[in-house]
């Protein structure tokens, strides 16, 4: 062979990253461009596409379909809530979804998302499902945008091994006519645009070729609204669901108050390290110790640029130091976890030790002594 088709033959077998990890990358770059909340991903397979997709902020709700239930069961558990994500709940929900089904059958679990991807699937498809693919997808499902990638028969001869199609179970694999007269023919029937690309660049001097995997991006074209769409909708399910995640947010109640709780303990445990450190600095010398008023001194490097208001300062009284809930209100975190302060007053009611009047945090100083 050619030494110089030799070197082309290697550079452009041994794709990197992995072709499948340059679709999945496609993927997640048009998730960051155009920000959809509900992404479903069709003939999911492993679910490795998915589990990627659950780190896109974005994205609220993720639904997996495919025909072979074993194949998604295998790493299924990945896409389950971490520790972590019980430790410290995300700001936005996220619920993840899988289920079992093909993509002939319409089901009303797959309406209301904004993403479709469909990577590496049409070519498993029997003639008559092929048919009946875009009525479901395109007329029922009709998300905002549909990905479709498939294999650029073009491109076999230049991957060793290939005699027919790249994998024992293809149907068909198209070439680049083909799959576009197959999607501009789609996205006309549909009000839908498409445009193409792909991943898998051919070497140098055999761009003819064309990617490696051929791409489509469709967008609909105009908004569909809420009514007309539910409306005609079949409500009948034929999935079955295998697999459900809700993980922790802070949208959900019962997680809010948690982080609410620690954070203003901790808030306040700060505050009052700082006032005690200072009163023990006093506590050596009688004459300063009875001078000794805390206020807002004594940790204003910490507070930066807080409004010190007289109400808002931290003080002793007997064996207890008093942090104003409005002071811990006042820094960032609990502000922007809380919104108002009447939402921190009532997630903390009941749960952390107030004044009498409620107005405070309140701690025992000889409590900490002892822990000390
Ligand atoms: N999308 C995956 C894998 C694609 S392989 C990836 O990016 O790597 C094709 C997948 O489609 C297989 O898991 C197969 O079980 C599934 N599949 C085949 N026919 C299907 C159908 N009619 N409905 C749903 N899924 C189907």
């Amino acid at each position: 062979m050619d030494k110089n088709f030799q070197e082309k033959f290697t550079q452009i077998t041994k794709f990197k990253p992995p072709l499948y990890k340059q679709r999945h990358q496609f993927v997640k770059d048009l998730v960051e461009k155009y920000k959809p909340k509900k992404v479903a991903d069709l003939g999911c397979a492993d679910c490795r596409l998915l589990w990627m997709l659950k780190f896109c902020s974005c994205i609220e709700v993720l639904a997996g379909l495919d025909i072979c239930a074993n194949v998604m069961k295998e790493k299924m558990h990945t896409l389950s809530p971490l520790p972590v994500d019980y430790l410290q709940p995300s700001e936005r929900s996220l619920t993840i979804t899988l289920h079992h089904g093909s993509v002939a059958h319409k089901d009303p679990c797959m309406l209301g998302f904004d993403l479709v991807t469909c990577i590496e699937l049409i070519e498993h498809l029997e003639e008559p499902d092929l048919k009946k693919f875009p009525e479901v997808v395109f007329g029922f499902m009709a998300p905002s945008i549909v990905v479709i990638s498939t294999p650029n028969s073009e491109f076999n001869p230049l991957l060793p091994g290939v005699m027919l199609y790249r994998h024992p179970d293809h149907k068909f694999e198209w070439n680049q006519a083909q799959f576009q007269s197959w999607a501009l023919e789609t996205a006309r029937c549909y009000d839908y645009s498409v445009e193409f690309t792909g991943v898998g660049h051919p070497p140098t001097g055999m761009e003819k070729a064309g990617f490696c995997t051929q791409i489509g991006v469709f967008i609909r074209k105009y908004p569909q609204t809420g009514e007309s769409v539910q409306s005609e909708k079949p409500t009948e399910a034929v999935y079955k669901t295998v697999f459900k995640a809700v993980y922790p947010s802070l949208k959900d109640e019962k997680y809010l108050q948690n982080a609410v709780i620690s954070e203003v303990i901790f808030t306040a445990q700060i505050i009052k390290h700082r006032l005690m450190s200072k009163h023990e600095e006093y506590g050596n010398d009688p004459e300063r110790k009875s001078k000794f008023q805390p206020s807002m001194d004594c940790f204003s490097d910490y507070l930066g640029n807080l409004v010190v208001e007289k109400n808002m300062e931290p003080f002793l009284s007997g064996n207890e130091v008093y942090i104003p809930l409005a002071t811990i209100f006042s820094f960032p975190k609990v502000n922007r976890l809380c919104g108002t302060f009447e939402k921190l007053c009532k997630l903390i009611a009941g749960k952390v030790t107030l004044s009498s009047d409620g107005s405070a945090v309140m701690f025992s100083i000889e409590c900490e002594n002892e822990d000390d």
